[in-house]
Protein backbone atom coordinates (compact mmCIF):
# COMPACT_ATOMS: atom_id res chain seq x y z
CA UNK A 1 0.00 0.00 0.00
CA UNK A 2 0.98 3.14 -0.93
CA UNK A 3 1.85 6.13 1.90
CA UNK A 4 -0.60 8.84 0.32
CA UNK A 5 1.31 11.59 3.36
CA UNK A 6 4.62 11.25 1.58
CA UNK A 7 4.84 13.45 -1.64
CA UNK A 8 8.17 14.16 -3.36
CA UNK A 9 8.93 15.35 -6.38
CA UNK A 10 11.58 15.81 -9.14
CA UNK A 11 11.93 19.32 -11.07
CA UNK A 12 14.32 19.55 -13.70
CA UNK A 13 14.13 22.66 -15.72
CA UNK A 14 14.24 22.26 -19.55
CA UNK A 15 17.84 23.94 -20.15
CA UNK A 16 19.15 20.53 -21.49
CA UNK A 17 19.21 16.71 -22.11
CA UNK A 18 19.52 14.98 -18.30
CA UNK A 19 23.32 14.46 -16.86
CA UNK A 20 24.74 12.49 -14.46
CA UNK A 21 24.36 15.75 -12.12
CA UNK A 22 20.45 15.69 -12.68
CA UNK A 23 20.49 12.12 -12.72
CA UNK A 24 21.76 12.15 -8.69
CA UNK A 25 18.79 14.38 -7.67
CA UNK A 26 15.90 12.06 -10.31
CA UNK A 27 17.46 9.00 -8.38
CA UNK A 28 17.57 10.72 -4.80
CA UNK A 29 14.48 12.06 -4.62
CA UNK A 30 12.54 8.78 -6.83
CA UNK A 31 14.41 6.00 -3.89
CA UNK A 32 13.68 8.26 -1.03
CA UNK A 33 9.93 8.57 -2.15
CA UNK A 34 9.32 5.24 -2.66
CA UNK A 35 11.25 3.82 0.22
CA UNK A 36 9.07 5.68 2.15
CA UNK A 37 6.47 3.98 -0.10
CA UNK A 38 5.10 7.85 -0.97
CA UNK A 39 4.24 9.27 -4.08
CA UNK A 40 6.82 11.03 -6.39
CA UNK A 41 5.84 13.44 -9.10
CA UNK A 42 7.63 15.27 -12.33
CA UNK A 43 7.23 18.37 -12.81
CA UNK A 44 8.69 20.57 -16.13
CA UNK A 45 10.25 23.80 -14.64
CA UNK A 46 9.75 25.85 -17.95
CA UNK A 47 9.60 29.19 -16.64
CA UNK A 48 12.26 30.62 -18.51
CA UNK A 49 11.89 30.52 -22.19
CA UNK A 50 15.63 31.96 -22.89
CA UNK A 51 17.28 29.04 -21.36
CA UNK A 52 15.10 26.42 -22.60
CA UNK A 53 16.75 24.10 -25.26
CA UNK A 54 13.60 22.48 -27.57
CA UNK A 55 13.15 19.24 -27.22
CA UNK A 56 14.52 18.72 -23.84
CA UNK A 57 11.68 18.26 -21.42
CA UNK A 58 10.71 15.35 -23.61
CA UNK A 59 13.89 13.98 -23.71
CA UNK A 60 14.60 14.27 -19.91
CA UNK A 61 10.59 12.50 -19.63
CA UNK A 62 12.33 9.46 -21.88
CA UNK A 63 15.67 9.25 -19.82
CA UNK A 64 13.96 8.88 -16.37
CA UNK A 65 11.54 6.00 -17.96
CA UNK A 66 14.39 4.39 -19.25
CA UNK A 67 15.87 4.50 -16.23
CA UNK A 68 13.16 3.14 -14.73
CA UNK A 69 12.26 6.32 -12.79
CA UNK A 70 8.53 6.44 -13.06
CA UNK A 71 6.30 9.01 -11.50
CA UNK A 72 2.72 9.31 -10.09
CA UNK A 73 0.09 11.58 -11.45
CA UNK A 74 0.21 14.09 -14.56
CA UNK A 75 3.34 15.76 -15.12
CA UNK A 76 2.81 19.16 -14.44
CA UNK A 77 4.48 22.09 -16.76
CA UNK A 78 5.53 25.76 -15.15
CA UNK A 79 4.30 27.27 -18.58
CA UNK A 80 0.43 26.07 -17.69
CA UNK A 81 0.88 27.92 -14.45
CA UNK A 82 1.07 31.61 -15.33
CA UNK A 83 -2.11 32.18 -14.08
CA UNK A 84 -1.58 30.89 -10.73
CA UNK A 85 1.27 33.39 -10.11
CA UNK A 86 -0.05 36.16 -11.82
CA UNK A 87 -2.86 36.41 -9.54
CA UNK A 88 -0.87 35.98 -6.39
CA UNK A 89 1.37 38.72 -7.73
CA UNK A 90 -1.49 40.99 -8.51
CA UNK A 91 -3.10 39.86 -4.86
CA UNK A 92 0.34 41.10 -3.00
CA UNK A 93 0.88 44.03 -5.67
CA UNK A 94 -2.85 45.06 -4.56
CA UNK A 95 -1.88 45.04 -0.56
CA UNK A 96 1.42 46.34 -0.79
CA UNK A 97 3.07 43.44 -0.26
CA UNK A 98 4.72 43.06 -3.46
CA UNK A 99 6.25 46.20 -5.43
CA UNK A 100 7.91 47.17 -9.00
CA UNK A 101 11.28 47.77 -8.41
CA UNK A 102 13.74 49.79 -11.66
CA UNK A 103 17.21 49.48 -9.58
CA UNK A 104 19.33 48.52 -11.62
CA UNK A 105 22.25 45.27 -10.79
CA UNK A 106 25.14 47.60 -10.77
CA UNK A 107 22.97 50.04 -8.58
CA UNK A 108 22.37 47.83 -6.14
CA UNK A 109 26.20 46.15 -5.96
CA UNK A 110 26.99 50.02 -5.41
CA UNK A 111 24.58 50.01 -2.20
CA UNK A 112 25.90 46.91 -0.54
CA UNK A 113 25.14 44.15 -2.74
CA UNK A 114 21.82 43.05 -1.13
CA UNK A 115 18.44 44.99 -2.03
CA UNK A 116 18.05 47.88 0.44
CA UNK A 117 13.88 48.00 0.02
CA UNK A 118 15.00 51.17 -2.50
CA UNK A 119 11.91 51.55 -4.26
CA UNK A 120 9.09 50.15 -1.90
CA UNK A 121 8.06 53.62 -1.18
CA UNK A 122 7.85 54.52 -4.82
CA UNK A 123 4.66 53.59 -6.13
CA UNK A 124 6.84 52.42 -9.75
CA UNK A 125 4.04 50.79 -11.78
CA UNK A 126 6.95 48.98 -14.21
CA UNK A 127 10.01 46.81 -13.99
CA UNK A 128 10.72 43.61 -11.62
CA UNK A 129 8.41 43.19 -9.01
CA UNK A 130 9.70 42.21 -5.73
CA UNK A 131 7.59 40.57 -2.69
CA UNK A 132 7.84 42.17 0.94
CA UNK A 133 9.66 39.97 2.86
CA UNK A 134 8.88 40.46 6.16
CA UNK A 135 9.39 37.12 7.13
CA UNK A 136 12.92 36.45 7.01
CA UNK A 137 13.26 32.77 8.14
CA UNK A 138 17.08 32.87 8.03
CA UNK A 139 17.51 29.08 9.58
CA UNK A 140 16.43 25.86 9.05
CA UNK A 141 17.27 22.05 9.78
CA UNK A 142 18.05 19.80 6.61
CA UNK A 143 17.49 16.19 6.81
CA UNK A 144 20.78 15.16 5.84
CA UNK A 145 23.26 18.53 5.89
CA UNK A 146 21.55 19.26 9.43
CA UNK A 147 20.89 23.15 10.65
CA UNK A 148 21.57 25.53 8.15
CA UNK A 149 21.99 29.25 8.83
CA UNK A 150 22.11 31.77 5.84
CA UNK A 151 23.19 35.37 6.23
CA UNK A 152 20.35 37.39 8.17
CA UNK A 153 20.60 40.48 5.39
CA UNK A 154 20.15 37.65 2.40
CA UNK A 155 17.57 35.77 4.07
CA UNK A 156 15.24 39.24 4.43
CA UNK A 157 16.50 40.64 1.41
CA UNK A 158 13.31 41.64 -0.85
CA UNK A 159 13.67 39.39 -3.33
CA UNK A 160 12.27 39.31 -7.15
CA UNK A 161 9.14 37.48 -8.10
CA UNK A 162 8.78 38.60 -11.71
CA UNK A 163 11.74 39.66 -13.60
CA UNK A 164 11.56 43.11 -15.71
CA UNK A 165 11.72 40.68 -18.63
CA UNK A 166 8.01 39.20 -17.36
CA UNK A 167 9.19 36.21 -16.61
CA UNK A 168 7.86 34.61 -13.20
CA UNK A 169 10.93 34.34 -10.87
CA UNK A 170 11.91 30.48 -9.55
CA UNK A 171 11.63 31.31 -6.05
CA UNK A 172 7.54 32.04 -6.42
CA UNK A 173 7.34 28.98 -9.04
CA UNK A 174 8.30 26.58 -6.86
CA UNK A 175 6.86 27.18 -3.60
CA UNK A 176 3.47 27.82 -5.48
CA UNK A 177 3.88 24.22 -6.93
CA UNK A 178 5.34 22.92 -4.34
CA UNK A 179 2.56 23.79 -2.19
CA UNK A 180 0.02 23.10 -5.35
CA UNK A 181 1.17 19.55 -5.56
CA UNK A 182 0.77 18.96 -1.68
CA UNK A 183 4.42 18.24 -1.42
CA UNK A 184 5.76 17.31 1.59
CA UNK A 185 9.32 17.02 1.54
CA UNK A 186 11.84 18.32 -1.00
CA UNK A 187 14.78 16.69 -2.39
CA UNK A 188 17.06 17.99 -4.73
CA UNK A 189 20.51 19.58 -4.73
CA UNK A 190 22.55 20.93 -2.43
CA UNK A 191 22.77 23.99 -4.31
CA UNK A 192 20.00 25.34 -3.65
CA UNK A 193 20.29 24.83 0.28
CA UNK A 194 20.71 29.02 0.77
CA UNK A 195 17.37 29.66 -1.59
CA UNK A 196 15.35 27.29 0.77
CA UNK A 197 15.03 30.11 3.51
CA UNK A 198 13.71 32.30 1.24
CA UNK A 199 10.98 29.45 0.09
CA UNK A 200 10.30 29.05 3.49
CA UNK A 201 9.78 32.53 3.92
CA UNK A 202 6.98 32.38 1.42
CA UNK A 203 5.27 29.31 2.52
CA UNK A 204 4.73 31.18 5.81
CA UNK A 205 3.40 34.43 3.72
CA UNK A 206 1.04 31.58 2.09
CA UNK A 207 -0.27 29.74 5.21
CA UNK A 208 0.78 26.45 3.51
CA UNK A 209 2.84 23.77 5.55
CA UNK A 210 6.27 23.84 4.80
CA UNK A 211 8.21 20.53 3.38
CA UNK A 212 10.92 18.86 4.96
CA UNK A 213 14.03 19.30 2.77
CA UNK A 214 17.25 17.00 1.84
CA UNK A 215 19.49 18.63 0.45
CA UNK A 216 21.80 16.19 -2.02
CA UNK A 217 25.47 16.10 -2.25
CA UNK A 218 26.30 18.07 -5.75
CA UNK A 219 28.31 16.02 -8.52
CA UNK A 220 30.91 18.55 -9.20
CA UNK A 221 34.04 18.71 -11.84
CA UNK A 222 36.24 21.02 -9.17
CA UNK A 223 35.53 22.74 -5.83
CA UNK A 224 32.18 25.04 -6.58
CA UNK A 225 32.04 23.92 -10.32
CA UNK A 226 28.71 21.75 -10.49
CA UNK A 227 27.98 19.75 -13.71
CA UNK A 228 25.88 21.12 -15.63
CA UNK A 229 23.53 21.74 -18.71
CA UNK A 230 25.67 25.19 -18.97
CA UNK A 231 29.01 24.12 -18.79
CA UNK A 232 28.09 20.93 -21.58
CA UNK A 233 27.85 17.99 -18.91
CA UNK A 234 27.57 15.00 -21.25
CA UNK A 235 23.93 13.61 -21.08
CA UNK A 236 23.60 9.94 -19.84
CA UNK A 237 23.21 7.12 -22.13
CA UNK A 238 19.13 6.24 -21.96
CA UNK A 239 20.09 3.02 -24.15
CA UNK A 240 22.30 1.89 -22.02
CA UNK A 241 21.30 2.55 -18.39
CA UNK A 242 22.98 0.47 -15.69
CA UNK A 243 26.75 1.77 -15.54
CA UNK A 244 25.08 5.45 -14.78
CA UNK A 245 22.58 3.56 -12.20
CA UNK A 246 25.10 2.18 -10.39
CA UNK A 247 27.50 5.24 -10.41
CA UNK A 248 24.99 7.56 -9.48
CA UNK A 249 23.88 4.52 -6.32
CA UNK A 250 27.37 4.72 -5.59
CA UNK A 251 27.27 8.42 -5.71
CA UNK A 252 25.04 8.36 -3.05
CA UNK A 253 26.41 5.99 -0.71
CA UNK A 254 24.45 2.73 -1.90
CA UNK A 255 25.01 -0.62 -2.67
CA UNK A 256 24.96 -1.48 -6.06
CA UNK A 257 22.28 -3.40 -7.69
CA UNK A 258 23.04 -6.87 -9.95
CA UNK A 259 23.63 -5.51 -13.67
CA UNK A 260 20.28 -8.29 -15.29
CA UNK A 261 19.46 -6.01 -18.01
CA UNK A 262 15.89 -5.31 -16.49
CA UNK A 263 15.79 -1.40 -15.25
CA UNK A 264 12.78 -2.54 -13.24
CA UNK A 265 14.06 -5.46 -11.31
CA UNK A 266 17.11 -3.04 -10.32
CA UNK A 267 15.46 -0.15 -9.77
CA UNK A 268 13.24 -2.66 -7.18
CA UNK A 269 16.14 -3.96 -5.58
CA UNK A 270 17.60 -0.05 -5.42
CA UNK A 271 14.69 0.93 -3.77
CA UNK A 272 14.95 -1.88 -1.08
CA UNK A 273 17.95 -1.61 -0.06
CA UNK A 274 17.80 2.21 -0.09
CA UNK A 275 19.43 3.51 2.95
CA UNK A 276 19.03 7.86 4.04
CA UNK A 277 22.06 7.60 6.75
CA UNK A 278 24.58 6.36 4.05
CA UNK A 279 24.10 9.30 1.85
CA UNK A 280 27.16 11.32 2.30
CA UNK A 281 26.93 14.19 4.40
CA UNK A 282 28.62 16.89 1.72
CA UNK A 283 27.60 19.47 -0.03
CA UNK A 284 29.44 18.74 -2.88
CA UNK A 285 31.71 15.71 -4.03
CA UNK A 286 34.49 15.73 -6.94
CA UNK A 287 33.74 13.28 -9.88
CA UNK A 288 36.98 11.53 -11.13
CA UNK A 289 38.36 13.29 -13.90
N1 LIG B 1 14.43 23.44 -11.57
C1 LIG B 1 15.50 23.49 -10.62
C2 LIG B 1 16.77 23.00 -11.26
O1 LIG B 1 16.71 22.26 -12.23
C3 LIG B 1 15.25 22.62 -9.40
C4 LIG B 1 14.24 23.19 -8.52
C5 LIG B 1 13.96 22.42 -7.26
O2 LIG B 1 14.17 21.19 -7.20
O3 LIG B 1 13.46 23.04 -6.34
O4 LIG B 1 17.82 23.35 -10.79
ZN1 LIG C 1 14.49 49.23 -6.64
Amino acid sequence: MKNIHYRGRFAPSPSGALHFGSLVAALGSFLRARHCQGLWLVRIEDIDPPREVHGAADDILRTLEAFGLHWDQQVIYQSQRHHDYQDQIADWLAHQQAYYCQCSRQQIRSRGGIYNGHCRQQQLDSGAIRWVNNQGCDHFIDQLQGPIHTDAAFAKEDFIIRRSDGFYAYQLAVVMDDIAAGITEVVRGADLLEATVRQISLFNALNAAVPDWLHLPLACQGPGSKLSKQNHATPVDKSHPQPALNAALAFLGQPQVEPCGEVALMIHQAIAQFDLESIPKQKEILLPQ
